[in-house]
């Protein structure tokens, strides 16, 4: 007979939240590799444009560089032949010095030229024009050097025979010179636009990248905060649950305080089923009592609070909807059916020292065990000195509708008052006993028909009297039925069938009477 509580509940997978926070995780790390992707693209394009754009303008400034190198040498060159025309026709000294003075001028023209053209691409062409005009440039020089050296008048040098038309040499050098210039200058041109072209482009993409930045900073932060709010929302109703919770386990324990431990069976059940199934997260909150049920709320998590081997008890079955009951659900749920296993406990205890001490708790009354004693003894009583006496069954009338409408504690208060009332209908050698439920049996002193149905119907007004109305058409009333000892019945046994018998007779024609056993056959027929 030890009571135990046997959680049988099938626990839960994942909680719902577990699963979110992971996806956010996961969507966070997504969203930040995404942005670094995107800075990334960005500050790339960024280089590259910056590079082209560079590149751009040093093409430029090495094509203005070659050209201006081009326009000196070509000015240097013409100098040069000056001063041989000047020495050719006067034979003056200040020529030739000009010309050695102007061949320094020519070398380093020369090499700006040289290095325009390795800034500006070094091309094979261009070295080919610059290698044939420097070589040109180079012999006309070396002969017209030599012409200077001679005397005035001097046979060699540039004229006749070595170059009858030296300026024809000039204006072939020149000639080289100008399309070396012009080469430069396209392939600076093409360059420069080319470069120009790939800087824009580079514009492009970091600007697209941008925007899919931006995009995705938006999506991305509008999705968590969606997802945010949605936990937030969930936390909220966890919380909420938990305080209903925490707040049912108050009420059990509180209420177990009130009681005081006279607590009683119909009032820890009529408890247990007052528990809204929302303060527990759960969709059902079946409490049942007696033998387990063969398919405890088909299959769900069941708790059973169990009584004995015949699993005998108090059993709440709960189920949660999946999505709602977590771990802290199922840790309170098994809180509360703790108190409330501890509450039962105590019932059993004491309708065990009840049943020992021949009362009802509930009542106060003497209970059934009391009834059967007090019957044995007045059986025997009667026999021994041939005294007459009454039995009569009391039973409330529907008095279902009664815990239905006002709820258990409430049937219970009006049972105890119902008890009462009885009690105090009749003499003080009458008794009462509480015989079941919302029974009650008396055992009246007189066995004279008349006293007896005037006493009864004193205890029949007194049920009356309590204005309890379960229903507004209705007034709680009782049915009664009686026979007497030994006019009626031979022994006990049948004593009891004949008080009971009447007892439905009272009941089938309508409730809210007295009917002696017997007497209803003989009226009816
Ligand atoms: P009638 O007797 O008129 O046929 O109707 P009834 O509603 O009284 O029906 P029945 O005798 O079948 O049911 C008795 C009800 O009394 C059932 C049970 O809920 C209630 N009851 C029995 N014992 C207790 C108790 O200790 N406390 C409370 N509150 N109710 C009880
Ligand atoms: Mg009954
Ligand atoms: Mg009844």
């Amino acid at each position: 007979m030890t009571p135990t509580v046997s959680p049988q509940a099938g626990r839960l997978a994942v909680p719902e939240r577990d699963r979110t926070s992971a996806q956010i995780r996961r969507f966070a790390l997504l969203w930040m590799a995404a942005s670094i992707g995107v800075l990334l693209s960005v500050a790339l394009a960024s280089l590259v444009a910056s590079h082209y754009r560079d590149d751009a303008t040093r093409r430029a400034r090495a094509n203005a560089d070659a050209e201006l190198a081009v326009a000196h040498l070509q000015a240097q060159i013409q100098g040069q032949a000056a001063n041989v025309l000047g020495y050719r026709s006067t034979g003056e000294a200040i020529y030739r010095q000009q010309f050695s003075a102007g061949g320094r001028d020519m070398r380093a023209a020369l090499a700006a030229l040289r290095q325009a053209t390795i800034t500006a691409g070094n091309h094979l062409s261009d070295q080919q024009l610059l290698a044939g005009a420097t070589h040109d440039i180079a012999a006309w020089e070396n002969a017209a050097a030599l012409e200077l050296a001679r005397p005035h008048g001097g046979q060699g040098g540039l004229s006749p025979a070595g170059n009858p038309a030296p300026n024809g040499t000039v204006a072939e050098i020149t000639r080289q010179l100008g399309l070396l210039a012009s080469s430069l200058t396209g392939e600076t041109r093409g360059a420069r636009s080319a470069s120009r072209q790939h800087a824009h482009i580079a514009d492009l993409i970091r600007e697209a990248s941008i925007l899919v930045g931006l995009m995705i900073l938006f999506a991305g932060g509008v999705r968590l905060l969606r997802r945010a709010f949605t936990l937030a929302a969930e936390a909220d109703a966890r919380r909420a649950r938990e305080a209903r919770w925490s707040n049912q386990i108050e009420a059990v324990m509180a209420w177990s305080v009130r009681a005081k431990g006279a607590v009683t069976r119909s009032q820890l059940i009529g408890f247990a089923h007052m528990v809204p199934r929302e303060a527990v997260g759960a969709q059902c909150f079946i409490v049942t009592e007696g033998a387990a049920p063969a398919h405890p709320s088909h299959g769900l998590p069941r708790f059973a609070i169990e009584v004995d081997d015949a699993g005998e008890g108090l059993h709440v079955s709960v189920c949660f909807q999946p999505e709602r009951g977590d771990e802290h659900d199922h840790q309170a749920l098994d809180l509360l059916l703790g108190h409330l296993s501890a509450l039962w406990r105590t019932v059993l205890r004491q309708e065990n020292l009840e049943r020992a001490a021949g009362h009802d708790a509930l009542t106060g009354l003497p209970n059934r065990r009391a009834f059967e004693a007090e019957l044995r003894r007045r059986v025997a009583l009667s026999k021994r000195r041939g005294l007459g006496f009454t039995l009569a069954i009391v039973d409330l009338d529907h008095f279902k509708q009664v815990n239905d409408s006002f709820g258990h504690p409430e049937g219970d208060a009006v049972l105890r008052r119902a008890g009462e009332g009885i009690r105090e209908s009749l003499r003080t050698s009458d008794r009462v006993f509480r015989f079941g439920g919302e029974e009650f049996a008396l055992i009246l002193e007189t066995a004279d028909e008349g006293g007896v149905a005037d006493l009864l119907e004193r205890a029949r007004q007194a049920v009356k009297a309590l204005g309890v109305a379960p229903t507004p058409a209705r007034r709680l009333s009782a049915s009664i039925g009686w026979a007497v000892y030994p006019h009626d019945a031979d022994d006990r046994a049948e004593l009891i069938a004949l008080a009971d018998g009447a007892l439905y007779q009272a009941k089938e024609s309508g409730r809210d009477r007295v009917i002696r056993a017997g007497r209803y056959e003989r009226l009816a027929g």
